[in-house]
């Protein structure tokens, strides 16, 4: 155990974020690594190591928690990157992305605030870096085996990374011209800094993973072909099949999915553009949906300068509580703030603009917050060159989201971002149609136990096989691929597995 008394005397402590003023002038990370440091090793030693740990199995990565909770309190860095790294490929992705169902499992949290078992992951990660720990682990030997990984996403790269390291010749394709998926062309910079993903490929590279982008499986490469001249092919190509809102007005022009939003603003950070050719700058700017990739357009559209922001939920104002039905170790749904919704209100405060009196029309929620809850966008409405001008939105009853009589507005927008979730892997693509891929009623790719398709010798992992999902889901996804993948084709392996394709979060 860490420190016997450490969770009654060390009260939590985060660390802290840069200024909301000098972060929206800006696209670097929200949070300086370094401002964590002095603080983490007090705040790994307020683990209880229980008996049970929940948090570890809250993770789907089953992240050894308690363990380099213990070593972080010792400051034995080298064995607690040494403990993080045996279960998870990319802590460095995961410590500042995950929202951290380990924490809202921390048997602390019944009573008392969990232990910051992100950041204690993101500081060993980030230290492992620094002193030179995460070096390239090439295999002793090569099997002669051929793999091929379509897709560079997370739940690709963990999988690339496994199977090379036990001595696979593994070929990544990606048909976008840069590798990282998701990480990469989707979410922000300010979330997660390039510089880490491209380290990380440099160490792949260095173990003899074989990169090839702007292929597109299906279309560049017949997908047959790749099956032919490979011994197993994993498929991990996402589950980017957005969802529309079809009301009236939607093919006005400056309305645009997440999507279509996001990857531009990755581009301009990564120098291919001067600036964005979908530009909030000067705009009012609605974003429909209340999740978190809405959450990335809102931060994004902040550091574009935007005139006026409102994200529209369609589900209610969440309690501050866990409801009764979500009781510990549950992950929660409860009203959460991210620094992006932090950075806009901060802004309304100091008068930037006035989320309560958006065009003159008063927006229901939470003070300061530029979010309105229950609430349905039913129709836009255009200028006479057929560029959007308002958004209609209605408010809806919370159980049946039947819109309510006497609660229609229209703000103006100039920009609307739609940010809806996703319904499965793309259905009409070369790579579906030449394999013969089965999808289910939700867009996914089936699989069996073993995460084979139907095709012979072709798997799925990641969001194609689960649907559009988290980090931490697509990284075990690769690994218990990888797994799967390596037992078919030497008839046992080595690899741990840390999930099955069924397996799926904490439930009351
Ligand atoms: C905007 C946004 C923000 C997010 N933020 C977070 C977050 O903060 N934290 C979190 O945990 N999760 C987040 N997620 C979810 C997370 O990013 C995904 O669950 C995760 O990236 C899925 O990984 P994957 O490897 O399965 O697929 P992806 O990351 O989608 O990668 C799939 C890759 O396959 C490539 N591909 C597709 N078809 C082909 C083909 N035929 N040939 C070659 N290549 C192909 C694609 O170009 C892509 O690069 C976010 C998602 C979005 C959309
Ligand atoms: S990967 Fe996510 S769930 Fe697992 S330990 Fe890290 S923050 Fe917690």
């Amino acid at each position: 155990m860490a420190d016997p008394k450490g969770f009654l005397t060390t009260p939590r402590r985060t660390p802290a974020r840069r200024p909301v003023c000098e972060r929206v002038e800006d696209w670097h990370e929200v949070y300086t690594g370094q401002s964590l440091l002095p603080i983490v090793s007090a705040q790994a030693g307020r683990c209880m190591d229980c008996g049970i740990p929940f948090c570890h199995e809250a993770c789907p990565l089953g992240n050894m928690i308690p363990d380099w909770n213990d070593l972080v309190y010792r400051e034995d860095w080298a064995a607690a990157a040494e403990r993080l790294h045996a279960t998870n490929n990319f802590p460095e992705f995961t410590g500042r992305l995950c929202p951290a169902p380990c924490e809202s499992a921390c048997v602390l949290t019944i009573n008392a605030d969990p232990v910051t078992i992100k950041n204690v992951e993101v500081a060993i990660a980030d230290r492992a870096w620094e002193d030179g720990l995460a070096c390239p682990r090439p295999p002793e030997r090569h099997s002669g085996r051929r793999i091929a990984v379509v897709g560079s996403g997370p739940a690709g790269l963990a999988a690339a990374q496994q199977l090379t390291r036990v001595g696979h010749t593994v070929t990544v394709y990606e048909r976008a011209d840069r590798l990282g998926g998701l990480l990469r062309y989707g979410i922000p910079e300010f979330k997660m800094e390039k510089h880490h993903l491209d380290r990380r490929l440099a160490q792949m590279r260095a173990e003899g993973t074989l990169f090839r982008t702007e292929v597109e499986v299906g279309a560049d490469l017949d997908a047959r072909r790749v099956v032919t001249e490979h011994d197993a092919v994993l498929l991990a190509v996402g589950a980017t099949a957005w969802r529309e809102l079809r009301v009236p007005g939607r093919e006005l022009a400056g309305i645009h999915q997440a999507m279509e939003y996001l990857p531009l603003a990755n581009r301009v950070q990564e120098g291919d553009l001067t600036e964005s050719p979908v530009s909030a700058e000067g705009k009012d700017v609605v974003i429909v949906g209340g999740g978190d990739t809405g959450a990335d357009c809102l931060g994004t559209v902040l550091r574009q300068h935007a005139a006026s922001v409102v994200q529209l939920d369609i589900n209610p104002l969440p309690g501050e509580c866990r409801p009764e039905h979500e009781p510990w170790p549950v992950y929660p749904h409860v009203y959460r703030v991210s620094p992006a919704h932090e950075e806009a209100c901060e802004l309304a405060r100091r008068g930037v603009w006035d989320p309560a009196e958006h065009g003159g029309v008063p927006l229901p929620g939470p003070e300061g917050d530029i979010r309105v809850f229950s609430a349905s966008t039913f129709r836009f409405e255009g200028d006479d060159e057929g560029h959007v001008r308002s958004l209609h939105l209605v408010g809806v009853e919370p159980r049946h989201r039947r819109a309510q009589q006497g609660t229609e507005r229209v703000i103006p927008a100039q920009l609307v971002l739609l940010a809806l979730g996703f319904s499965g892997a793309e259905r009409d693509c070369g790579l579906v149609t030449q394999l013969g891929l089965e999808l289910d009623r939700r867009g996914h790719v089936v699989r069996d136990a073993r995460f084979a398709t139907g095709v012979e010798k072709v798997f799925v992992a990641g969001d194609a096989g689960r649907g559009q999902s988290l980090i931490v889901w697509a990284i075990a996804e690769g690994r218990s691929a990888a797994a799967a993948v390596d037992r078919w084709l030497t008839g046992s392996t080595c690899l741990p597995a840390p999930i099955t394709p069924t397996a799926r979060p904490l439930v009351a």
